[in-house]
């Protein structure tokens, strides 16, 4: 028997791509070697998954930082929108949270899971898992999809939708890239994205700020020179191995893209107070100092950061708890505030890939159409999700590119495999 869409992996590419086709009305297999489809996807988001997010399109595509351009052309077909009418017309309710983030009302991801799941049944898509793919040979008119049990499954149109190298133990193991290599595409090198940050810095290894977490702080990456390569304003999180949070996340490929480039060390500069200029910060400081000058010099100003940060930075400028503000000398003053403003963790690496949200790189969007998600080198042959070289902040944007993907992947695959 032939099947005319045959998906490989049932993340949410897979799942999606499944039904795009099916619901061409296309005999459309799904196989997936976990017990479970969607396992990701039920850990995603704490285990509420972030489903999608409601920014503005452009705003998504702002925070698909590795070619996110790409997908201006899929999302003119299905974009975040569409997402979250989907899941409401399988009757999932989402609400947005900060940052325009879509969640299901339940906080369950295993609703959005059993959502496609139950979809998937009412097309009567057929499933298999507990199937794992072994190779693929490819053919002019049909590919052969050969599992580790030998058994020989033939399809007019495939989709690889295997996933990354992200977080192994859910299934995503990185098979698909020797697979796209047979078929002559480039895969671009693969690195952890969206990854918690490793300092060796004395105040990270005794554990001194463990636990701490920072609001709305800014975070940058300096290069060489010391200047700023990228900044987000965001929660922070400092742990016992180094540095954490949607803010140090955000600016992690960055700093992997860094080492990528041969360096040792990479600083991080945390601005503790950026809604105000460091002067500015100084002069109300000053003027604190005159107004209460018999007061200590803590007592006078505690509140304005967390207070584990704030006895760090007064010992760190040689300030004693006890000091009189009246004693505070202008330079203690200026290198205090310098550390609220400009506070430096060194960076030495970053946990692997294997512990990272997003796998980086993947196989070439340049040999990928962008409005088929067909690959340019081999007939009926489709790539979505995250095995593409496409990388996403975390927010709800990378479950947005592997949906949007695979919803066209399917709807093409099925219209070929008619042709
Ligand atoms: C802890 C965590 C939380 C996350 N939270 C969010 C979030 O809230 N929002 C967000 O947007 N993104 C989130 N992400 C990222 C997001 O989950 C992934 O980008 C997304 O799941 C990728 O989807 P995918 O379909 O491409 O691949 P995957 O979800 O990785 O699925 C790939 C599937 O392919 C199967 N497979 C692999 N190899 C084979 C083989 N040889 N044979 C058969 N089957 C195979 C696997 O078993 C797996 O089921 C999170 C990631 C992690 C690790």
């Amino acid at each position: 028997m032939t099947y005319q869409v045959t998906v490989i992996g049932g993340g949410p590419s897979g799942l999606m791509a499944a039904i795009a086709a099916a619901e061409q009305g296309v005999q459309t297999l799904l196989i997936d070697k976990g017990k479970k489809l969607g396992t990701k996807l039920a850990i995603s988001g704490g285990g509420r998954c972030n489903v999608t997010n409601r920014l503005p399109e452009e705003e998504v595509i702002k925070h698909i930082p590795g070619n996110g351009k790409f997908l201006y052309s899929p999302f003119s077909v299905f974009n975040n929108y569409d997402i979250i009418d989907f899941f409401e017309g399988l009757g999932v309710a989402l609400k947005e949270e900060d940052h325009g983030r879509m969640f299901p009302v339940s906080n369950k991801a295993k609703d959005v899971v059993h959502a496609l799941l139950n979809r998937m049944k009412e097309l009567n898509i057929e499933v298999r898992t507990e199937t794992p793919v072994e190779a693929i040979h490819y053919g002019e008119d049909e590919h052969q999809v050969i599992l580790k049990s030998k058994e020989k499954i033939t399809t007019r149109s495939l989709i690889l939708a295997v996933g990354g190298k992200a977080v192994p133990h859910t299934g995503s193991t990185g098979d698909g890239y020797a697979w796209a290599k047979k078929a002559g595409h480039t895969i671009t090198d693969l690195f952890p994205t969206e990854v918690p940050l490793l300092s060796n810095d004395s105040f990270i290894k005794n554990k001194t700020l463990q636990g701490l977490s920072l609001r709305d702080v800014d975070v940058s990456v300096l290069n060489e020179k010391g200047k700023k390569i990228v900044t987000h304003r965001m929660d922070m999180l400092f742990t016992h191995f180094g540095l954490s949070g949607p803010a140090v996340l955000r600016c992690s490929q960055f700093v992997v893209k860094e080492f990528m480039k041969g360096r040792k060390l990479v600083t991080i500069e945390i601005d503790a107070l950026p809604n105000q200029k460091e002067n500015e910060l100084l002069e109300q400081l000053q003027k604190s100092i005159k107004d209460h000058a018999k007061k200590t010099f803590r007592n006078v100003i505690k509140g304005i950061v967390p207070e584990r940060l704030l006895d760090f930075v007064l010992e760190k400028a040689e300030i004693s708890p006890e000091e009189k503000s009246a004693n505070i000398s202008n330079e203690k003053l200026r290198s205090f505030t310098q550390m609220l403003k400009n506070f430096h963790v060194h960076i030495h690496g970053s946990q692997p890939l294997e512990k990272a949200f997003v796998t980086g790189g993947g196989v070439s969007i340049k040999e990928i159409v962008p409005n088929t998600m067909q690959s340019k080198l081999m007939e009926r042959l489709y790539f979505c999700g995250e095995i593409l070289d496409i990388h996403g902040y975390t927010g709800g944007y990378n479950i947005t590119s592997a949906m949007v993907t695979g919803r066209v992947a399917g709807m093409h695959a099925a219209w070929e495999a008619m042709a």
